[in-house]
């Protein structure tokens, strides 16, 4: 008899990540592959059907069959449909398209999709940091800032698929300018790229901003600026996240993404600064721990999002 395994595909804007797990979220294969994101819509329907293929193959040399495929992406994804909602930075064309559909006409198996950030936080749920809790909110630190929350076993998504979104919720009325329009969010001080931005102001190197990664490698090289910066930005986010606290009362917190990795005191930071602001009704029992699937969060959580979207309910 065939096992039964799930795909899970995390889509970003240079790379598809892709693998194989079992029901129980036990990873088999995993591999990455360029998501041709510059190329449009067409071009990342086929990088991500490519990236099926070699999973259907991988599963085969397994002894196992692949029973349904989970798909993350950046953007808003209708909860119902599954049909991205609004534009999405560095994926042109992404907007309105019908990946449930097109992977359904390609390969016969079920598919769902879901929001990056959301499946981050079911993949952490089911099989990482996250394993028992009732209440659980994640947030990502990259470019951007990702949040998602489970409660009492299912993903908080909002009608319209726009629930916590956490980067932007407001710090300061009068702030810095978020990506996104808004004024004072608190990905414009905790994300990578805003904490980027500020690093060129405060040297006067406007348009001369490093990277995110060159930030961190800066900062752990011992630049104080680098430093005061990320410092400012983990800080940031523990009272943004604090927020979120008051209006869940989770009793997990999961930090994940690439700074966190790097940089240990970041997370010390964001913890500190959390428990000093947050009420006491809002923090008793609060654990408050480092995303356990690193880079993997992504796929392993679609995966796990195609699990239980076989297993019975309307998707994670
Ligand atoms: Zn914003």
């Amino acid at each position: 008899m065939s096992v039964p395994y799930f795909v899970g595909l995390d889509l970003g804007g240079t790379e598809v990540k892709v693998g194989l797990c079992s029901a129980r979220g036990e990873v088999v294969w995993s591999d990455r592959r360029p998501s041709q994101a510059h190329q449009g819509q067409q071009a990342i329907l086929e990088a991500l059907a490519a990236a099926v293929d070699t999973a259907l193959l991988e599963a085969a040399t397994h002894q196992g069959e692949v029973v349904a495929i989970g798909l993350g992406t950046p953007g808003v994804v209708d909860p119902a449909s599954g049909v991205i909602r609004f534009p999405v930075a560095n994926l042109g064309g992404w907007h309105g398209t019908d990946i449930v559909g097109f992977f359904r006409q390609r390969f016969e198996v079920p598919a769902v999709v879901e929001n990056d950030a959301n499946c981050a936080a079911w993949g952490e749920y089911c099989t990482g940091a996250g394993i028992g809790a009732r209440t659980l909110l994640l947030a990502t630190v990259g470019t951007g800032i990702g949040g998602g929350a489970v409660i009492d076993g299912e993903l908080l998504r909002g009608p319209s698929g726009g629930a916590m979104e956490l980067g932007h919720i407001i710090l300061e009325r009068s702030g810095r300018r978020c990506n996104c329009g808004l004024v004072g969010c608190v990905e414009a001080y905790a994300g990578g790229w805003g904490m980027a931005q500020e690093w060129g102001r405060r040297r006067a190197l406007p348009g001369e901003s490093p990277g995110v990664s060159q930030l961190v490698e800066m900062g752990i090289a011992g630049d104080p600026l680098a430093n005061e910066i990320l410092d400012e930005g983990a800080t940031a986010l523990g009272a943004g996240m604090m927020s979120a606290l008051h209006l869940l009362n989770p009793d997990v917190v999961v930090v994940g993404g690439g700074i966190i990795d790097a940089r240990p005191r970041h997370l010390e930071l964001i913890e500190s600064e959390l428990r000093s602001r947050v009420l006491p009704k809002a923090s008793t029992d609060l654990k408050v721990v480092r995303a356990q699937h690193g880079n993997r969060a992504g796929w392993i959580g679609a995966a796990m999002c195609a699990e239980k979207s076989v297993r019975g309910g309307s998707g994670a």
